[in-house]
């Protein structure tokens, strides 16, 4: 008896995450547009507190802001919010972590990254040698846990890394030839993928370091290519009981961890082209994720424990993004 996967109430949990001002944006003058209030609510685009009093900040803002719109000052909650002082594991802890128990329970699981080019998605999901993301982080305590349950269960791990961009899938551990995606049923499969099984959790973290960098990468610009490719790493997990007495149950689920194409206006556009028609079920799986309308129900309803990461810049050159990316992430608290 196989059981995939099993079947649990839709569930997404949606977390913001902003990002510290960078250099460039301080250079610019910009202003800080989101005030975390505490680790559950923020105030996008806050009343400027000149820190001046009542009085004289009227006097100043003549000489400066005489125009200036009334700011919208609009309160946001979510399950958790992380300021520019978070680190990634603070984050870990509150996202995926929770989701590997979950997963050895049978669930499939995702994490995913959402936010406009810059705002910190890959920052959240791989971070940086001296703060690994949230990925490695799960990795090695995901391989602690299979340690700890080796007495009476026989688990196997494997895993699979990939790129959508440009309507073309890459397999980042493999040979670097363009694969398709092909409905079945519900699900949305890429045959040729190819499945690695690592034997430990230092083997795993050095697939995830080659899969990174086989990405269609150029970081600093936002108009690159990076920005439009999403990144799937998926991590199978397969558990069988030893006990003699039990039925031979085998488990199979999968944890995937997306770090998503950006989800500033036209960036997406790419997934729109023939093979990607509307209503189609690709389109209510992954690749809408990156798209505006909110479709996460079907690709995420049913069978599927997730968490959205909504990361965001604080500076006021990105106003719109942010807000976008709010309002976006705040819809997505209702399914
Ligand atoms: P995205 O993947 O959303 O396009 P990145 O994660 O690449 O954005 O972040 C853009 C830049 O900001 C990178 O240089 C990254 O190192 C930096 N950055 C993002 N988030 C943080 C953070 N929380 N703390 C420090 N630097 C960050
Ligand atoms: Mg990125």
């Amino acid at each position: 008896e196989v059981q995939f996967g099993a079947a649990s109430k839709a569930n997404l949990k949606v977390v913001v995450r902003v990002r510290p001002q960078n250099q460039q944006e301080q250079d610019k003058g910009a202003r800080c547009v989101v005030d975390v209030l505490d680790e559950h609510m923020l105030v996008f685009d806050p009343k400027e507190d000149t820190g001046d009093g009542f009085f004289f900040k009227g006097i100043k803002q003549r000489g400066r802001d005489l125009a200036k719109r009334q700011p919208l000052e609009k309160k946001f909650m979510f399950e958790s919010v992380f300021g520019d002082q978070s680190t990634n594991t603070q984050l870990y802890e509150a996202t995926a972590h929770p989701l590997i128990e979950t997963l050895l329970q049978g669930y499939n699981c995702c994490v995913f990254a959402y936010g406009a080019t810059g705002a910190g998605k890959t920052y959240s999901m791989l971070g940086r040698q001296e703060c690994p993301g949230i990925t490695s982080l799960t990795l090695q305590e995901l391989y602690q846990r299979l340690e700890d349950l080796k007495g009476h269960k026989r688990c196997e791990v494997a895993v699979s890394y990939l790129e959508v961009y440009n309507e073309t899938v890459r397999d980042l551990l493999g040979n670097g030839k363009p694969l398709a995606l092909q409905e079945m049923g519900q699900q949305v499969m890429v045959p040729g993928l190819s499945l690695h099984k690592p034997n430990s959790a230092e083997e795993l973290l050095q697939m995830l370091a080659q899969g990174n960098s086989s990405r269609t990468q150029h970081a600093t610009d936002a108009n690159a290519e990076s920005s439009r490719s999403h990144a799937v790493f998926q991590i199978f997990v397969r558990q069988q009981d030893l006990q003699a007495s039990a039925k031979a149950t085998v488990t199979i689920s999968k944890l995937s961890m997306i770090d998503l194409a950006g989800s500033e206006r036209g960036v997406a556009t790419g997934f729109r082209g023939a093979r990607f028609k509307e209503g189609s079920s690709i389109n209510k799986s992954l690749l809408a994720l990156a798209s505006h309308p909110i479709s996460l129900k079907d690709s995420l309803g049913g069978n599927c424990r997730s968490v959205m990461i909504a990361a965001i810049s604080p500076a006021s050159t990105t106003f719109e993004d942010t807000y976008n990316t709010l309002r976006y992430a705040n819809r997505a608290k209702t399914i």
